[in-house]
C-alpha cells in the first residue's frame, strides 16, 4: 500500500515508521521544515525509545521518506492518514479542530485517485463527517471513502503498542474502505490481535470513552489515597488489594501527582464539552477534571509543609519534570504546575529530569537544571521525586540524604520506604496515601 502520513508527532511519526516496517510505502509529511529536515538527516526530533532504530532500517529499506510537499504525498495515495495534533481550543475546553481542517482541504486538493482519508487524531464525534466534507469542498470530483481510526500507543513504549495492540479501532462506512485498511493491518490480522470494526461515529466515541475512562481511574485512586493518609491505610496495599480482582485490574492503580500528558487533560475537557452541547453533561467526567486540579494543589501542599510552611529562600530538588517516564513529552504534565508555584514563592530549584530538559527549559524558567540526581539533592531543604524515571528508582538514599541542607524526601510516585528512607538518614518521608 502507498501511505500518506500527516503530520510527524509522536503518533504520526511513530504510526509511519511502523506502517513502512509492515512493508508498505510511507511518506511521512510536515509542514515544520526543522522536524523535516532532522528527520531526513536521521535524526528523530522527539525520544521515544527505539523508534531511530526501526526508523533507520525502514529508510534504507526504501520504504520511508519525510517531505514538506503533502500534494505530492498525497498524490496516487491508497490512504491518507491525519496524524495532527487536536489541542484545547482556548477559552472553551474544545478541541480545536483547525489544523486537522486545514489538512483535510489541503488533501482534497491534491488527492488522485481512490482515496481512503483516515483520522489518527483524537476527535469529537462528527469531526469524519466534517473532513469528508471539507474534502469535497476543495475537491467535488474526488474519489474518497474517509476512515476514523483512533490510536491507543502510549509514549515511552509506542513502538510496542502500535505493534502489539490490545486492540485495534477503525470506523468505516464501507466495504471499499474497511478493505483497505485490512490491508494495511493485515500483518496485525495475521498475528490474531483484534480489529474492532465499526461505524464512525462509535470510533470517534470509543477513543475519548478510553481516555476518560483511564483518567477516572487514575482520578480514583488518587482520591482513595487522600483518605489513605488520613484514615491509616496505605494505598500500595489498598490498590493491590483491589487490583487482584478480575473486574477491576491492577494496571492505572498508581497513586501519584495527578494525570498529565497529551492526551487525558484535552480529551477529558473535549468529552464534557460534547457532553454539554448534546445536553448530556458527562458529571462523572467533570468531577475528574476537578479532582485532578486538586490532586496537583494537594501535592504542593505537602512540598510546603515539609519547609515547614516558608517556601521563600528554601532550596527545592527536582527529580523529574516529564509527565511520565520514558518520554520528553511535558504538555500538561504535574511538574508544569508544582515548580512555577515553588519558583512563584522564592523557592531556588534544582532540577533533573534525564530527557526533559530540552523542552522544559523554555517551559520552566528560573529553575537551576543540574547533570544528576545527587546534584539536585545538594544543599537543597527538600527532595521531591515528580516523575518515576527508572534511573530514581536505585538511588544511594544515604548519599543523597548526606548532600542536603535537611533531608526530607517527598516521593509522590510511591518508589522508595519510609522506612529505608528514615534509615538512610533522611529526618522526613512522605509519600502519597500512606
Ligand atoms: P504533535 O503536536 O506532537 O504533532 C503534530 C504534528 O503535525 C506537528 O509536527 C505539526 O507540525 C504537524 N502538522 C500540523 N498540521 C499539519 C499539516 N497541515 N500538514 C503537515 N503537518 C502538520 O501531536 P501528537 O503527540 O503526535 O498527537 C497527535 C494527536 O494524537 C493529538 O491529538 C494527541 O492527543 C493524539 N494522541 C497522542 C498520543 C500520544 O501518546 N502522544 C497517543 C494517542 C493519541
Amino acid at each position: 500500500m502507498k501511505i500518506a502520513m500527516i503530520g510527524t508527532g509522536y503518533v504520526g511519526l511513530v504510526s509511519g515508521v511502523c506502517f513502512s516496517d509492515f512493508g508498505h510505502d510511507v511518506v511521512c509529511v510536515d509542514k515544520d521544515p526543522a522536524k523535516i529536515d532532522r528527520l531526513n538527516a536521521g535524526e528523530i526530533p522527539i525520544f521515544e525509545p527505539g523508534l531511530q532504530d526501526l526508523m533507520a532500517k525502514n529508510v534504507a529499506a526504501g520504504r520511508l521518506t519525510f517531505s514538506l510537499d503533502l500534494a505530492s504525498a498525497v498524490d496516487g495515495a491508497d490512504a491518507v492518514f491525519i496524524a495532527v495534533g487536536t489541542p484545547t481550543r482556548r477559552g472553551d475546553g474544545h478541541a480545536d479542530l483547525r489544523y486537522v481542517m486545514a489538512a483535510a482541504e489541503e488533501i482534497g486538493r491534491a488527492m488522485t485517485g481512490h482515496t481512503v482519508v483516515v483520522t489518527k487524531s483524537p476527535a469529537p464525534v462528527g469531526t469524519n463527517r466534517k473532513v469528508a466534507d471539507a474534502v469535497r469542498a476543495a475537491n467535488p470530483k474526488a474519489d474518497f471513502d474517509i476512515a476514523s481510526n483512533p490510536e491507543f500507543l502510549r509514549e515511552g513504549a509506542a513502538i510496542d503498542d502500535f505493534m502489539r495492540p490490545d486492540r485495534g479501532v477503525v470506523g468505516v462506512e464501507n466495504d471499499r474502505a474497511k478493505k483497505v485498511l485490512s490491508d494495511i493491518y493485515r500483518p496485525l490480522f495475521l498475528r490474531d490481535f483484534p480489529i474492532v470494526f465499526t461505524g464512525l461515529e462509535s470510533a470517534e466515541m470509543i477513543k475519548y470513552a478510553a481516555n476518560a475512562f483511564l483518567a477516572t481511574k487514575i482520578t480514583f485512586i488518587n482520591e482513595i489515597a487522600a483518605l489513605c493518609e488520613r484514615v491509616g491505610a496505605d494505598i500500595k496495599s489498598v490498590a493491590k488489594g483491589i487490583g487482584l480482582d478480575g473486574r477491576i485490574g491492577n494496571k492505572f492503580l498508581h497513586a501519584g501527582p495527578g494525570y498529565g500528558g497529551s492526551c487525558f487533560p484535552k480529551d477529558t475537557k473535549a468529552l464534557a464539552r460534547i457532553g454539554q452541547e448534546h445536553a448530556v453533561p458527562m458529571q462523572i467526567v467533570e468531577t475528574v477534571i476537578k479532582v485532578n486540579d486538586q490532586v496537583k494543589a494537594r501535592m504542593l501542599d505537602k512540598i510546603v509543609d515539609l519547609l515547614d510552611g516558608t517556601v521563600n529562600g528554601k532550596t527545592v530538588g527536582i527529580l523529574g519534570v516529564t509527565f511520565k517516564p520514558n518520554t520528553d513529552d511535558m504538555r500538561d504534565a504535574p511538574s508544569l504546575t508544582i515548580v512555577p508555584a515553588l519558583v512563584g514563592q522564592g523557592a531556588k530549584v534544582r532540577v533533573m529530569d534525564p530527557e526533559g530538559r530540552r523542552e522544559g527549559e523554555a517551559l520552566l524558567p528560573h529553575v537551576r537544571w543540574v547533570e544528576n540526581a545527587y546534584h539536585a539533592a545538594q544543599g537543597a531543604d527538600v527532595l521531591v521525586i515528580l516523575t518515576e524515571w527508572n534511573e530514581f528508582r536505585a538511588l544511594d538514599l544515604n548519599k543523597l540524604a548526606r548532600k542536603m541542607a535537611t533531608p526530607r524526601l517527598a516521593d509522590l510516585r510511591n518508589i522508595y520506604n519510609r522506612e529505608d528512607a528514615l534509615a538512610a538518614g533522611f529526618e522526613v518521608y512522605v509519600g502519597v496515601g500512606r
